[in-house]
């Protein structure tokens, strides 16, 4: 004799739906055989558990490969027993919702926070294929909860938490408010015993007046609605502990405050009877103002429907009334399970459309393809079993939702940008795949990272799928190319500026760069850098500008350079052009060498320099006369001669001054040259011997002879020696 097994067939007897007998007694003997020896933490022989499964699924009036499940749930991962096994010795069906419930345990549910946790239950639900694996997994669970007593208390906590997190969350979504309550009233014991056993205690005290006040209003209630000849159904019913929980200790009110510790369940036929009763109710009781609630023309996302209203009895306490009819009683009480169960139950018509909607739900899941009704309350189950999403690990156990479709690399990008930026591969479950593999629902990424990787390719763009993948990508480009852009920018700026001989400090430099910027409508000097580099702005199109901001606020500033340093960066070469006369050329460059710095009345020849048109030398520089005699091109030297008609114009020229060293010697020649109404530009003295000076000098004339009147000047000083031209030691061309 096997009283488990008794019990089991006679449980199944007892479902008014025609489960097959034989089937369920067969697969109880195959999952005794396969747990034999197995041990539940009670001490009693592993079997017990599947078969509690097993007549939960019966109660909740689940078909025959359901209830068989059951029995099997635990074999995949428990025993020997493999999927091929099970599809050989019971149907394919039993072995798929089998495996789909070992998926499921075998998951690892790691994360704490709440977007992580809700991730969490949305995969639990995308992983399941079939709704029924879920509700195997939740029968489960609640027997598990039941039997919690005899697990370690170190473990009692974790399980605690973990159904009130996510096992109840499911439960409720499925509109299984039965299992959710007892899931939550178990859990929190374990959570919060002290807090539960004072809830206890509260509504023990109360429980007579409690029991009193309820047959009281549910007499006045049936009285009144025999009257009026309306078939009905009453229960009176207290909160379940853990809703008081809530709203004592979460919500922090005193368990007077909490309207809806007692209500009153009114079932009808009908939801016009619904809506009818609620006046009559309203009619007999002073409703308490806000708190009417029609979920009957407005269901909750798990199809929850009744009228909800707070009212007060004479006593002045406040109590809750719930109408509904049958079949939103049965919804309410199963959820989703009531498709299983409804169908041999009622033999009311109303059926017809509540079986229509579920048999939809059901086609929906088998299909699992888009349908275009728009009813709110079966889109959202019907996104919870065919989600736009797939759900995948991180190797921390984090889950990240991304959509349908995506690769490992919006995998990447969503754990942080620098890891998609650096990714170079990727493994699933441990295994190596290329980074496009397309994510499904429940596998374990493991993003490979090198922080020398070139970054994303652009090819990147065309595969990823989550619009956070594609923005960081492209930002990713469009900053890597921004700072190329500051640099080449920047370099061009500096290039310009040179050419067109624009001299700034750094001070004034940082300034000026941002002046221009401005011009360009660039609030910073980088966003004009980065449009120089990237060519949206052209280096020579904004040089009238730097030209034109340079001298207007720059320039100015500026000291006057002597005569010899302008002529030096070209700014008077071009009069020399009217100073000498080239012999059959005109209007071309001339420069003066600066070996000799010829004046007006030297002697001069002209040399074709490469690039500069003609330098002018004194006939008798030694270096023009060493370049004469050595260049094996004598054509490029010819005859230039002085213009007549020179008007006022100075040529710079060096003399240097020899003098017997005395006080006073220095100023006294530079009072000299002074008086002579020349410019001294440089003046250079030292002791050459013992009491022997030399100093050199470079002035500007404009001609030898002013220069020849200066240096009689100068020789006629006290103490000097001699007055002499000199020759810059290095030629230039
Ligand atoms: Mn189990």
């Amino acid at each position: 004799m096997d009283k488990i097994l008794d019990d089991l067939i006679t449980a199944v007897k007892k479902n008014t739906r025609n489960l097959s007998v034989g089937q369920i007694k067969n697969a109880y003997l195959f999952a005794k055989e396969a747990h034999n020896g197995q041990m539940r933490h009670s001490g009693e022989p592993y079997i017990i558990h599947p078969v509690a499964v097993a007549k939960i699924l019966i109660e909740l009036g689940m078909d025959t490969q359901t209830v068989i499940a059951g029995l099997l749930h635990d074999v995949l991962e428990d025993t020997p027993v493999s999927f091929e096994t099970l599809e050989k010795e019971f149907t394919q069906e039993v072995a798929y919702l089998v495996n789909g419930v070992t998926k499921l345990s075998t998951m690892k549910y790691t994360s704490r926070t709440e977007t992580q946790m809700e991730n969490i239950r949305k995969m639990f639900l995308a992983m399941a294929h079939d709704i029924r694996v879920i509700i195997i997994k939740l029968a489960d669970r609640l027997h598990n909860m039941r039997t919690i007593k005899y697990v370690k208390p170190s473990k009692q906590r974790a399980k605690a938490y973990e159904t009130m997190e996510l096992y109840a969350p499911i439960a409720h979504r499925l509109g299984m408010s039965n299992i959710k309550e007892e899931l939550e009233a178990i859990s929190i014991k374990v959570l919060d015993p002290y807090a539960c056993s004072e809830i206890e205690e509260y509504l023990e005290i109360n429980q007579k007046a409690r029991q009193k006040l309820l047959n009281a209003i549910k007499n006045r209630i049936s009285e009144r609605l025999i009257g009026e000849n309306i078939k009905h159904a009453l229960e009176g019913r207290v909160k379940s502990i853990y809703g008081i929980y809530r709203k004592a200790y979460m919500a922090d009110k005193r368990f007077e405050e909490i309207y809806d510790v007692y209500a009153i369940r009114i079932i009808l036929d009908t939801e016009i009877e619904c809506y009818n009763m609620l006046g009559i109710v309203h009619d007999m009781f002073r409703p308490l103002p806000n708190r009417f609630k029609d979920y009957i023309s407005t269901p909750k996302p798990n199809m929850y429907q009744s009228l909800h209203t707070t009212v007060i009895d004479s006593n002045a306490i406040p109590f809750e009334i719930q109408i509904r009819t049958w079949e939103m009683h049965y919804t309410a009480e199963y959820g989703i399970a009531a498709h299983w169960k409804y169908k041999l139950g009622m033999g009311s018509n109303k059926r017809d459309g509540f079986d229509k909607r579920l048999a939809w739900i059901r086609q929906l899941l088998e299909v699992q393809k888009e349908s275009d009704t728009n009813d709110a309350l079966l889109l959202s189950i019907k996104s919870d079993f065919i989600p736009e999403e797939v759900y995948a690990f991180t190797p921390q156990g984090e889950v990240k939702a991304l959509p349908n479709g995506s690769t490992a690399i919006d995998f990447a990008y969503s754990i942080h940008s620098e890891v998609g930026n650096h990714m170079v591969g990727a493994k699933v479950n441990g295994k190596l795949v290329s980074i496009d593999h397309v994510i499904k629902t429940g596998e374990l990424i493991e993003v490979i990272t090198n922080a020398k990787s070139n970054g994303p390719s652009r090819d990147w763009l065309k595969v990823v799928k989550s619009s956070e993948a594609r923005s960081k990508i492209r930002s990713w480009f469009k900053n890597k190319h921004k700072e190329e852009n500051i640099q080449e920018g920047k370099a061009e700026f500096l290039k310009e500026l040179k050419k067109n001989l624009i001299n700034l400090s750094s001070k004034e430099y940082e300034k000026f760069a941002l002046e221009v910027a401005k011009v360009y409508k660039f609030n910073e000097a980088n966003e004009f850098y980065a449009a120089l580099g990237y060519g949206g702005l052209s280096a020579t199109a904004i040089a009238p500008k730097l030209r034109d901001i340079y001298s207007k606020n720059y320039k100015a500033a500026e000291p006057e350079k002597p005569i010899i340093e302008r002529r030096k960066t070209g700014e008077v070469q071009l009069k020399h052009g009217n100073s000498i006369i080239v012999e059959d050329l005109e209007g071309c460059l001339v420069k003066f060498a600066r070996c000799c710095n010829p004046l007006p009345g030297d002697e001069i020849i002209g040399f074709v320099t490469r690039g500069y048109g003609i330098s002018v030398h004194r006939r008798n520089c030694p270096s023009a006369l060493v370049s004469q005699k050595a260049t094996a091109q004598p054509e490029r030297w010819i005859n230039v001669t002085w213009n007549k008609t020179l008007n006022g114009e100075h040529f710079n020229t060096n003399i240097e001054v020899v003098a017997h060293s005395r006080l006073g010697l220095f100023a006294t020649v530079a009072g000299k040259i002074s008086n002579a109404k020349l410019i001294m530009h440089e003046i250079d003295a030292r002791e050459i011997e013992p009491q022997k000076s030399s100093i050199r000098i470079t002035l500007s004339v404009e001609s030898l002879e002013q220069l020849n009147r200066v240096i009689r000047e100068i020789e006629s000083v006290s103490g000097v020696i001699s007055v002499k031209r000199y020759l810059n030691a290095e030629e230039e061309e």
